[in-house]
């Protein structure tokens, strides 16, 4: 029993908690939860809660179902929404096979590799994320059948006696309350879309902070009897909801992407960090953006990066570099824009990395940055400026990530069939359903 372990039974006893929730993330970033009794939590840390892997998306065949739940001392946390009586806390687990050693379908176990790889290479990455969301009405539909947003608001509009400010001072409380510190939360540009900002954390925190901080704001609109949802475009009108991160990567103390006096203050490391993400973002879409509803945002507009180039400063860009003050070395970063805010943030942030730090182990050049709007020059413009773009659909998306050696390797053999497994077969159903577009357009067309 190591000291955080102790601490957590401790904190179990004096608060009198009634319930541990152990956590876990799926192979299509679903939540997964059990809740445990007090007195069970001291063998969870020395065997591991034995589950049946079968059941759950991506995790086990049938025939090899036994798995471990084993708790992370280090991310225990009461939940505040579950009030002051019978205290429930939860902790994140790592999942173990039977003979203890880590499962390959783990995607908390994937980041952990390709971090452990950043960590050969002298690397720690830090991550800050951008999650935005809808808030909805409950219950409610229009004669289109589309949810109904809580308000007609913009980008960082001051709404008085707005719902959305109400909610997102909520949220953020509650977001401290279980240790996440937030930097800032605000309107964003579509009727009723929000952003909250979680401040730079290591990567493998971050990722637990996105699942935690859906949760949160799920629960937070319960209780207020309203629906947030992460759903790529929920609006077919109105902007997408993105998951932008920013990256950094430090040795030691110092920010390996800062260098002053070069282009930007960026370190040849950063330049080929970045050629790397650029080079391999087409194959990774299908992870960063794994629904069918996915490419609605990527595709559709309003500031959603569909074609793969960099820049200063330059929304268009699937890399963007942002401003920051020359003497304040430590913050300088890249911010990847392909990513939506339904997307499984473990299996994320590992392909991205990755991609990153076989930029810099193999040099790749960095071509030039793109100060226009990418979107707006014609395709031969595009071409002879070598932007490549992103793929259109879930299906062409799949094809790539099929083909994809560095995918494979990144996610893992198991990983990697199971997710191509459940997005295939997401495909399939998609494919022959009929959706009231068809029928509104096509029925009498002819
Ligand atoms: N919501 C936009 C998107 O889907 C991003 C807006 C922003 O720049 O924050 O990518
Ligand atoms: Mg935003
Ligand atoms: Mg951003």
């Amino acid at each position: 029993m190591d000291r955080q372990q102790e601490y957590v039974l401790r904190t179990l006893e004096d608060r009198d908690v009634r319930f541990i929730r152990l956590w876990f993330t799926d192979v299509v970033g679903a939540l997964k939860s059990v809740a445990l009794a007090p007195a069970e939590v001291e063998y969870a840390f020395t065997e591991g809660l034995g589950f049946d892997g079968s059941s759950v998306e991506g995790f086990t065949r049938i025939f090899e179902s036994d798995m471990l739940l084993q708790p992370d001392p280090t991310t225990f946390q009461i939940l505040p929404w579950r009030g002051d009586e019978e205290q429930t806390s939860r902790m994140f687990c790592d999942v173990r096979m039977p003979d203890g050693e880590p499962s390959m379908a783990d995607p908390r176990n994937v980041l952990r590799r390709t971090l452990n790889t950043a960590a050969d290479m002298g690397f720690s990455c830090y991550l800050h994320p951008e999650i935005e969301f809808y808030l909805f009405k409950a219950d409610q539909w229009d004669d289109q059948g589309a949810p109904v947003p809580v308000d007609q608001a913009g980008y960082f509009d001051h709404v008085p006696g707005g719902v959305a400010q109400d909610f997102r001072r909520e949220a953020v409380s509650m977001l401290e309350a279980v240790g996440i510190s937030v930097e800032f939360s605000h309107h964003e540009a579509g009727s009723g879309q929000n952003e909250i900002d979680l401040r730079a954390a290591d990567a493998l925190s971050t990722a637990d902070n996105i699942m935690t901080a859906r949760t949160v704001i799920k629960e937070v609109a319960t209780l207020r009897g309203l629906h947030a949802s992460f759903m790529p475009k929920p609006l077919g009108s109105q902007p997408g909801s993105a998951l932008h991160t920013h990256f950094s990567l430090f040795e030691s103390d110092a920010n390996a992407f800062h260098e002053p006096g070069a282009e930007y203050q960026l370190s040849t490391t950063a330049r080929r960090f970045i050629a790397g993400v650029l080079r391999y973002s087409p194959e990774i879409t299908a992870v960063t953006h794994q629904f069918v509803n996915s490419y609605k945002r990527l595709w559709g507009g309003k500031e959603a990066p569909s074609y793969v180039s960099w820049g200063h400063n330059n929304r268009s860009a699937l890399v963007r570099i942002p401003l920051h003050k020359p003497n304040k070395a430590g913050s300088a970063r890249i911010e990847y824009r392909g990513i939506d805010a339904a997307s499984n943030p473990y299996l994320s942030y590992a392909l991205i990395i990755a991609a990153g730090l076989k930029g810099i182990e193999e040099e790749y050049e960095l071509p030039e940055a793109a100060d226009e709007d990418i979107g707006g020059l014609t395709t031969r413009e595009r071409m002879l400026m070598g932007h490549g773009s992103l793929p259109t659909t879930l299906h062409d998306a799949l094809g790539m990530l099929e083909e994809s050696e560095f995918v494979a390797d990144v996610l893992g053999e198991t990983v990697f069939q199971s997710f191509l497994r459940a997005k295939r077969a997401e495909w399939d159903e998609y494919r022959v359903n009929v959706s009231p577009f068809e029928i509104r357009r096509y029925l009498d067309a002819i």
